[in-house]
């Protein structure tokens, strides 16, 4: 268990650091706000996230790795009932919590309390690599909540649950990255995964589409569920990104923190 965090961590930091290399070099949109005061309460903000889940590690043992071997060892789950081979059980756990957190992504734009926590992550007025790891620490305990229950139903073992983990960590890194690709490969890619392009429509100002776009990792869910939307409508250097904060707000620690109890 010791090694699956050092694991993580090292995939994490290492993909960070490829991606905010990345998009220094190759820029798609200018920056609208200070660099600094936004990474400072990104990172801050993914650091309490990540607190809040170590605290919540204390009553649910290493969380969603910890209960996939808690099922394995009581026979729970979907997985644990079946025979099929280890291969094929690990595809189809990766699939299914993939979608499982698109469908988690659409209802937070859907239900109002949900909302609330999630517009932290969308209030951020520029979009780059810790846009990915902004998110409310209590959107991350429920989201945590969710996976761990999921992962009772289903009974993957421990390495896909590891593995879906750092699939989804690392393209929501890279589909947050500022990163200009050629169209010719942002088209190629988007038939599987999210690019930027494709998760920056979900950044706009506007309902109809920020409310697009849900995927993080695999574009599939979203065209399957008829909720995608190719291109911005005012162009990606010309849209706009966040919510109607357009002020320094959303670069502030303790603004973004207090965002979703704050009447506005
Ligand atoms: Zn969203
Ligand atoms: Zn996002």
């Amino acid at each position: 268990m010791e090694h699956e965090t050092v694991i993580r961590l090292s995939v994490f930091l290492g993909l960070f650091t490829l991606f905010a290399v990345a998009e220094a070099i190759r820029p798609r949109r200018a920056r609208v706000a200070p660099r600094s005061s936004r990474w400072v309460t990104n990172w801050g903000i993914s650091i309490l996230s990540t607190l809040t889940l170590r605290a919540f590690a204390f009553v649910v043992p290493a969380l969603a790795v910890g209960a996939a071997l808690d099922a394995r060892a009581e026979g729970w789950g979907l997985f644990n009932t079946l025979d099929w081979p280890v291969w094929v059980e690990m595809v189809a756990a990766i699939l299914i919590l993939d979608f499982a957190i698109w469908a988690q992504h659409l209802i937070t734009h859907k239900v109002p309390v949900l909302w609330r926590l999630h517009r932290v992550h969308h209030a951020d007025r520029d979009m780059d690599v810790t846009t990915a790891i902004r998110f409310h620490p209590v959107e991350i305990g429920l989201s945590m909540g969710l996976k761990i229950g999921l992962v009772y139903l289903l009974g993957p073992s421990a390495l896909a649950v590891i593995l879906f983990e750092i699939i989804l960590n690392g393209t929501a890194m890279f589909n947050h990255a500022n990163l200009r690709l050629p169209l010719a490969i942002d088209r190629i890619v988007r038939l599987v995964l999210v690019t930027p392009d494709m998760h920056r429509v979900h950044h706009s100002v506007h309902r109809h589409e920020h409310d697009s776009n849900y995927g993080f990792s695999l574009s599939i869910w979203d065209r399957l569920f008829r909720t995608y939307i190719a291109q911005p409508a005012a162009g990606h250097s010309e849209m706009t990104v966040g919510l109607r904060w357009q002020d320094d707000r959303p670069a502030r620690l303790g603004w973004s923190l207090r965002l979703p109890f704050t009447r506005v």
